[in-house]
């Protein structure tokens, strides 16, 4: 089983996606690390992640390592992730190990080689209608821009940063408009994808409306 998760930042997509992987056994990827550590890999090298060139070279350079660095979740990364991420060759490039990732999903830690899970969750903003259209579960997870950029306070306040309100907001709306104007694998809901607001809902209430759709497609077999 695949599951497809996309959606804009902070609309709680990340969470969902950890706890429908833990709670059904499958492989989880946050293709969002993938763009952000091509970003990163750009900016530690002085350059310039709108650079066609440097961002591609950057995107064929990824090794794992990569992935722990943790700058990776500051903003000035996510802000170069969406900027790589608007290259067409950039995406060509990860496309290949996100499906690769969901055809064949590795164990899950401290499960034995051999008996991989049956499947995998991945969390982006294409992967029900680019990555992984064939996917058998496709979630939409939103939220208004004012709700997601108060999360986004909220969390950098609690890992003690500074964050002032009116500028993660309008960073917000940058990089949304950014990830739904571009021209290749814009930020989109897949036609057969179920959608949830999760602007006036706890992570529990869109756990459960996720599972549920989760099982009604099982039992649709
Ligand atoms: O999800 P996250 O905020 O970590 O993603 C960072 C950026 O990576 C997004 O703003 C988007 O530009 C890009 N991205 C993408 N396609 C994906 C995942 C992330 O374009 N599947």
């Amino acid at each position: 089983m695949i599951i497809a998760i996309d959606g804009p930042a902070a609309a709680g997509k990340g969470t969902l996606a950890r706890r429908l992987a833990d709670r059904l056994g499958l492989a989880l990827l946050d293709t969002g690390l993938l763009y952000r550590a091509v970003g990163r890999r750009v900016m530690d090298g002085g350059g310039d992640p709108a650079d066609e060139a440097q961002a591609v070279a950057a995107a064929q350079d990824l090794g794992p390592q990569d992935l722990e660095n943790p700058l990776l979740r500051g903003d000035d990364t996510a802000d170069a992730a969406s900027k790589v991420a608007a290259i067409p060759a950039v995406r060509a490039v990860l496309l290949d190990f996100q499906r690769d990732f969901a055809q064949n999903p590795p164990p899950r830690n401290g499960m034995p080689p051999g008996e991989g899970p049956q499947g995998a969750v991945l969390d982006g903003r294409d992967i029900g209608t680019v990555v992984c259209p064939q996917a058998e579960v496709k979630l939409f997870i939103t939220a208004s821009v004012e709700v997601r950029a108060e999360r986004r306070v909220k969390e950098l306040l609690e890992r003690g940063l500074e964050a002032i309100y009116a500028r993660v907001l309008q960073e917000m709306k940058d990089r949304d408009a950014r990830d739904a104007g571009r021209e290749v694998a814009p930020l989109a809901a897949a036609e057969d994808a179920l959608t949830i607001d999760t602007s006036g809902l706890d992570a529990d209430q869109v756990f459960a409306r996720a599972l549920d759709f989760v099982h009604s497609r099982n039992t649709a077999g």
